[in-house]
């Protein structure tokens, strides 16, 4: 199917299963969709560290780059060998897969917003939740976009509390536990740049570095969840990326990302929590936008799409 068509579908698909606060079909059931079985999952947090390479992280038959994820992390969820972007493969245009559930070409300076609503506007306008039970923790300000569409029935409404800022990722590390121990979110996107940001200064000392880094870091985010009152033992963390980066011996290698490499296409996808499997290695092919449907499924709504599915079988119990 080609991208047209499938966005016309989808636009269709998310105009009926996604209706607005002034649409006549705002009785959508609430409900899981999965009705024999009540989640534990009471809270999603997705943690998106922004284009290293699979090989350099879960590829590597080592791992020793990311050691908290490989040996304290892995054995208490899913690691997953075949996950992959098929879209645009740049920082945007990932992220809105990641939070529409849609590939979308994006302009990639914060110029343009995605065109439908994010997992975290359809949560809100579901839930009639507070909007700081939605969050959005970036060190690029340029992805303050990922908290509205264009949509005009949403544009405006139902906004996550959004925080973009470019910094240091360890400080976008303080202000998500911060925000997180305060509002205690729902749901929440954390997003790293290290990687990113020093592949693109080819800098492969600190592109290494940064992955090391955000290991620790996505391991911080765990603990806090593992040892907070609120979210302990309700709560799925997924960690994934937006792209990854051309392989060795296309174009520049390492330095740059954007095509449909193997290196820039394979990306990671962790998932733990109390509804899914652990110590597992999965290896049904999987892509990007299918984070979004199987998050919506575990908060309770519909989320849609001709393009993507909820991974059904990642799950404790698969129907
Ligand atoms: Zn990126
Ligand atoms: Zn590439």
């Amino acid at each position: 199917m080609n991208c047209f068509k499938r966005s016309f579908l989808v636009l269709i698909l998310i105009a009926l299963l996604l209706p607005g606060c002034e649409s006549a079909n705002t009785t959508v059931n609430p409900i899981t969709s999965n009705p024999w079985t009540a989640y534990n999952t009471k809270n999603v947090i997705i943690v998106v560290i922004d284009g290293p390479r699979f090989k350099e992280t879960w590829g590597d038959p080592l791992k020793i780059h990311i050691p908290r994820l490989a040996n304290e992390l892995a054995p208490e969820g899913i690691n997953h060998n075949r996950f992959y972007n098929r879209g645009a493969t740049y920082t945007t245009s990932g992220l809105v897969a990641i939070t529409t559930g849609t590939y979308q070409w994006m302009a990639n300076d914060g110029s343009e917003i995605p065109f439908y609503p994010s997992i975290f506007q359809a949560w809100l306008e579901k839930s009639r939740d507070n909007p700081n039970k939605a969050l959005i923790v970036t060190s690029k300000q340029k992805l303050a976009v990922l908290g509205d569409c264009v949509l005009p029935q949403w544009r405006g409404k139902f906004n996550p509390m959004v925080d973009a800022v470019d910094r240091d990722d360890k400080e976008t590390l303080v202000v998500a536990l911060q925000t997180m121990k305060r509002h205690h979110p729902r749901m929440a996107l954390i997003h790293f740049r290290g990687p990113d940001m020093y592949g693109h200064a080819n800098d492969w000392a600190n592109y290494i570095k940064s992955i090391n880094e955000t290991d620790q870091y996505t391991y911080d985010i765990w603990k806090f969840l593992q040892n907070d009152s609120i979210y302990q033992d309700v709560t799925t963390l997924i960690v994934t990326n937006d792209h990854g980066r051309h392989n060795d011996g296309v174009r520049d290698g390492f330095i740059n990302h954007g095509d449909f490499c193997e290196g820039c296409m394979h990306i990671n996808l962790y998932i733990t929590g109390p509804d899914f499997q652990s110590n597992l290695i999965a290896d049904q092919p999987r892509e990007v936008v299918d984070i979004a449907p199987t998050v919506a499924e575990l908060m309770g709504f519909q989320y849609g799409t001709s393009a993507s599915t909820v991974m059904w079988e990642l799950f404790r119990n698969e129907p």
